[in-house]
């Protein structure tokens, strides 16, 4: 299979930042084999994409979902704020059955498509259902088998085992989906539990995820219960490395930032899912210790436009300022920045020769896009990018959405049945 998108302009992301005017990316098999300027070359190729008035971008890299958490936009968003309300989050994302769980993985991965997202990392208690999800959807994911916790040794076990077992029938399975380890918080685990974990992260090659200081009730139980903050206490159970991604960490202090830092660890921001409980997570910071971060969107929502207009005036509002960052520091957290996070940097992230053909067509003949400042593409897209300017999605040589129409998921059915399977779920959702 081989693609050639022309005329177009390219917005690389790459390390000089190169954009180029009227090029064309040529595609060969799953990889970027060529860019051209004019003229374009005159071999033949299966399909041809005319990308007049539209910008190539490497596709978003979300760091951090939890897709299954489309359930509360129909419950808990609905009535944020309402204690009452916050209840029915347990009743009403668990527990699922695997093929009610692949159709609102389903209903999820057509969000992110939309949004001009290409890869993602997501967990919940339903990892085969989401990466069967992706493996027919065409996406590429890191995806946990289960959310990890130990309210009794043997809990742990039992969760240690389903996790053994997803990596074991998905690891080798399709290049697309890599499996990870994830906890719920540092505090979730044991430390005889977390250096189990950490030994088959290694053994496997692959990332632990866990959210990090999340909040103050947090950080006084892991005092309480050990004596010591999440990241250090992760830190002394073999955790914290170049395999680990640190999620939200509000409350991480500049002793934990280093101990981040030193280690090569990793994390992942939701500043639009923060924002909604009155949050701010610490981008400035991270970054400046040269903590690789990228952004993701949490629960309830997969728009990386909406993280990416989060995270500027989330990170201007921590930091007390009107003129920094500038829009061209947020932007590549959701691609670039975003594949160094999840140690992927030399295979996505960025538009360039040899790379994997991730990315998506966006187009600039739009009402909210224009006037353009010649060459502001990554300012325009922060302040002013909507999911519905994604035109087309490329992912492993594949294209997976072209001009909004989704190619691997019948979307109109999957919206149906996944709201008709809500409505009747009026005491929530259970076992059949
Ligand atoms: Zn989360």
């Amino acid at each position: 299979m081989s693609i050639l998108v022309q005329n177009a302009t390219i917005v690389t992301m790459d390390a000089k930042n190169s954009i180029y005017h009227q090029a064309a990316v040529a595609i060969s098999g799953n990889k970027i084999s060529k860019i051209y300027q004019e003229p374009y070359p005159q071999e033949k190729f299966d399909t041809i994409i005319d990308a007049k008035g539209q910008v190539l971008l490497p596709g978003f890299i979300n760091v951090h979902t939890h897709g299954l958490g489309v359930l509360l936009r129909g419950r808990s968003a609905a009535f944020w704020g309402n204690p009452a309300r916050h209840a029915d989050i347990a009743h009403f994302t668990g527990p699922l059955t695997a093929d009610t769980a692949l159709l609102f993985a389903q209903l999820f991965l057509c969000e992110l498509l939309r949004s001009g997202c290409t890869t993602f990392v997501d967990s919940s208690d339903y990892g085969d259902s989401m990466a069967q999800a992706v493996d027919d959807g065409g996406l590429r994911a890191m995806i946990a088998g289960t959310n990890i916790k130990e309210d009794n040794p043997a809990m742990g076990q039992e969760k240690l085992q389903q996790s053994k077992d997803f990596i074991r029938k998905w690891q080798a399975k399709n290049d697309r989906i890599q499996p990870m380890l994830h906890a719920e918080a540092a505090s979730s685990c044991s430390p005889a539990l977390w250096q189990e974990l950490a030994q088959l992260a290694k053994d496997k090659n692959i990332f632990i995820t866990t959210h990090l200081a999340q909040s103050t009730e947090e950080l006084a139980l892991m005092k309480e219960k050990y004596g010591q903050n999440c990241v250090s206490y992760l830190a002394d159970c073999g955790v914290i490395n170049g395999h680990f991604l640190g999620v939200d960490g509000i409350h991480l202090t500049e002793e934990d930032l280093d101990l981040l830092a030193d280690r090569a660890a990793s994390l992942a921001f939701n500043p639009a899912a923060n924002a909604l409980h009155g949050q701010m997570p610490p981008i400035a910071p991270a970054l400046s210790k040269g903590i690789a971060s990228g952004l993701g969107t949490d629960s309830l929502s997969g728009d990386m436009f909406k993280a990416l207009r989060h995270a500027l005036t989330s990170w201007r509002m921590r930091e007390h300022t009107a003129d920094a960052p500038q829009p061209e520091e947020v932007f590549p957290l959701a691609n670039s920045l975003a594949a160094k996070a999840l140690g992927k940097e030399k295979e996505i992230g960025s538009i360039e020769e040899g790379k994997l053909a991730d990315c998506i067509l966006v187009d600039f003949q739009a009402p909210n896009l224009l006037p353009l400042y010649p060459d502001k593409y990554q300012a325009q897209l922060t302040h002013f990018g909507m999911a519905s300017n994604v035109q087309t999605v490329i992912i492993d040589g594949k294209i997976i959405m072209r001009n909004r129409i989704i190619q691997t998921i019948d979307e109109k059915a999957v919206m149906q049945e996944a709201q008709k399977l809500y409505a009747a779920q009026k005491g929530g959702f259970s076992h059949e």
